[in-house]
């Protein structure tokens, strides 16, 4: 979706609220998409430095975003609708055009085996490690640069 390669049509729920479900929502909204944010935890983008999620919520509010935590969704319906339990509760929250899933990465590492008995000194670095964020990705990469 970030990358412009699926249409997505008016309505959009976005499956999970930390930071990328976040941006990702508010990018929408810029672009004339009607998003809705679901995460399960009571806090939205928990991982977002405090000075950007001021400016990140400000938008979501201004454009009137729905936000629903501590839900999950329970079902996608045929005709698009979903249904969420929030506290406990069962709620319908009408028909989406179109689905973000953004509830997590984790780490796709398997060339690092297959060019171990190939090439002496594979290193890696980043998200490849662990996901997380430009700053570790530098760093390691930089000390990776400094031992070969
Ligand atoms: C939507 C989104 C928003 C983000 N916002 C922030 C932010 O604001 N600040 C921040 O610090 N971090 C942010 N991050 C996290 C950040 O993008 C990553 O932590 C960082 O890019 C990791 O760098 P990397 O080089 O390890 O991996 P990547 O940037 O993912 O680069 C890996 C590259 O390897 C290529 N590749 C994979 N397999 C192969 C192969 N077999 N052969 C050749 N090439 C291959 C991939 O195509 C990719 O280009 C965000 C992530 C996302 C998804």
């Amino acid at each position: 979706m970030l990358e412009g390669k699926a249409s997505l049509g008016e309505r959009v729920a976005v499956i999970g609220g930390g930071m990328i479900g976040c941006e990702t929502a508010n990018h929408l909204a810029h672009h004339g998409r009607k998003p809705t944010i679901i995460e399960m935890l009571c806090e939205l983008a928990g991982q977002e430095p405090i000075a950007i999620k001021r400016i990140l919520f400000q938008s979501l509010k201004e454009n009137e975003v729905p936000i629903y935590c501590n839900s999950t969704v329970a079902e996608i319906k045929e005709d698009g609708s979903i249904e969420i339990v929030q506290d406990g509760e069962k709620k319908t929250l009408g028909r989406f055009d179109s689905v973000v899933l953004a509830g997590g990465m984790r780490p796709l590492n398997s060339l690092e085996a297959e060019l171990g008995g190939i090439v002496d000194n594979v290193l890696s670095v980043g998200d490849a490690i662990e996901v997380r964020t430009v700053l570790e990705a530098l760093e390691e990469g930089y000390e990776a640069g400094l031992k070969v």
